[in-house]
């Protein structure tokens, strides 16, 4: 089920970059421009910061290794090899920080790749097919190591924090550990790598034009990315890649790109077609064949795209724990068990504890949305009526609305709920990210401060058995504020 809510990740993140075009409009000048003769080549510097360099390095390693849990990475040794070598070369002409640049291939056939903090970078293998030469994969990769450069990772983690905390925050960030836990708790709780695969327009127009700069640099002609994102928009497929997630008009990106040429010094005989390209494609067409590619989402949903099919690569999250760990709301409005190989993101801010508990490859980001497929979305609303019925029904009414193909299978029926009296409703519908029926029963009741409660339990119907023992303990385990 999708949740658009008022006060999500989403919320924060639209403010950021608000407080980015605000804040930041003088990064995107570069420097001079417009001059007779040579112009000068663009140039960036990262912006705005809480975080230290080796803090980025950090950030980066701890998302990478969750990326590495919940995507099938490529173990094909010659193409992993040859994109390390690759983004080597490139990296190598990166400007600012020297990040210890890492590669790898994530082995899905989705046309995407994208960059964590302090270097750590992933493409998939469908990028490398869908290119046509080393030129396009080199305008891919120089992109995403200009995210990296530029710091556009933890500077839009930066800007997230300060929109929610206030600018008064800034003296308080000693920069040590706790300090930078603190900040990615606050902004995007486990789900922190949320926050790093969508950049605003001004972080992307800066990757095309650095990274043309990278290319030219290490002998590619930049031309060959704009090649690539034209090859992409003609594949067009309805997700969107990161390289192409802000950037409606692909045709302007490509005439800045054609802008920028003057400025840089490329090659007579730039590098398009290589041996080693050729024949990584050939490994790759043939891996394809076998079927060892698995399709998975975007990496912002941190699993398979459909869970019924056990592709190798993609499999069903696992089922719930039979242990259960305590939580405990911050604000202690409430309070139960939930099984122990769940995450519990926190996709509210201060004042709505809305939270996501759900196993690793059940939840991500869909456009602005929260989505969550196996799992439990919980927390407080103002209510829509002063008597519970009432706010019930508004509440129900409001989730069919925001998940436009479910419906109400099972009317709301009274029950009791943490010790109060409470309502539960059945719903289902084709889950957007699974595209199979998933059934979710929205239960809520009253706070003792008058907020309406909600506990959403979700799960594909063909696993929804499987799922009842643990959504029944977690129920019974809640206790509300009295
Ligand atoms: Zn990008």
């Amino acid at each position: 089920m999708l949740r658009r809510g008022r006060k999500s990740l989403a919320f924060v993140l639209a403010a950021a970059f608000v407080l980015g075009q605000l804040g930041c409009s003088g990064l995107f000048s570069g420097r001079g421009g417009g001059e007779s003769g040579g112009k000068p080549a663009p140039h960036f510097e990262p912006g705005f910061n809480l975080f230290s360099p080796e803090q980025d390095i950090e950030l980066g390693k701890r998302s990478a290794q969750e990326v590495a849990q919940q995507m099938p990475l490529l173990n094909d040794e010659p193409i992993v090899t040859y994109i390390r070598g690759l983004g080597a070369k490139l990296a190598a002409r990166a400007g600012g920080h020297k990040f210890p640049y890492q590669f790898n291939v994530v082995a899905t056939k989705e046309l995407n790749a994208f960059a964590l903090p302090g270097g750590y970078i992933f493409i998939n293998a469908g990028a490398i097919a869908a290119a046509k030469n080393e030129g396009e994969l080199a305008g891919v990769m120089a992109h995403e190591i200009t995210h990296v450069a530029l710091r556009h990772g933890t500077n839009q983690a930066s800007k997230a924090y300060i929109a929610q905390k206030g600018l008064g925050v800034i003296g308080a960030i000693t920069g040590d550990d706790s300090d930078l836990g603190q900040v990615i708790n606050s902004v995007g709780g486990a789900g922190a790598n949320m926050l790093f695969l969508r950049f605003g327009r001004t972080a992307e127009k800066q990757a095309d034009l650095e990274g043309a700069r990278i290319m030219a640099e290490s002998g590619y002609d930049p031309r060959d990315m704009a090649n690539f994102f034209k090859t992409l928009q003609s594949q067009g497929g309805q997700r969107t890649p990161e390289f192409l997630s802000d950037h409606p008009d692909p045709g302007n990106r490509v005439a800045a790109i054609t802008n920028a040429l003057p400025s840089l010094r490329v090659s007579d005989k730039p590098i398009r077609d290589t041996e080693a390209f050729m024949q990584v494609k050939a490994r790759l067409e043939g891996r394809r064949a076998a079927g060892s590619l698995a399709s998975t989402a975007e990496p912002a949903r941190t699993g398979p795209r459909d869970p019924t099919t056990n592709t190798s690569g993609a499999a069903r999250p696992a089922p719930p724990a039979p242990n259960f760990q305590p939580y405990s709301a911050g604000d202690n409005s409430f309070a139960f068990q939930y099984p122990a190989n769940w995450d519990a993101l926190s996709a509210g801010d201060d004042g709505d504890a809305q939270m996501i508990f759900a196993p690793k490859g059940a939840y991500g980001k869909l456009g602005d949305a929260l989505v969550v497929t196996h799992g439990i979305f919980i927390g407080a609303v103002a209510p829509a009526a002063s008597d519970l019925a009432r706010a019930n029904a508004a509440y129900v009414q409001q989730q069919l609305d925001i998940n436009a193909d479910f419906r109400v299978v099972s009317q709301s029926q009274k029950i009791s709920i943490g010790g109060r009296e409470g309502y539960a409703t059945t719903v289902a519908g084709k889950s957007v990210v699974t595209g199979v029926t998933e059934v979710d029963i929205i239960y809520t009741t009253a706070t003792a401060d008058g907020r309406l409660f909600y506990l959403i339990t979700m799960a594909p119907e063909d696993e929804f058995e499987s799922y009842q023992p643990a959504f029944r303990q977690i129920i019974n385990s809640l206790q509300l504020a009295r």
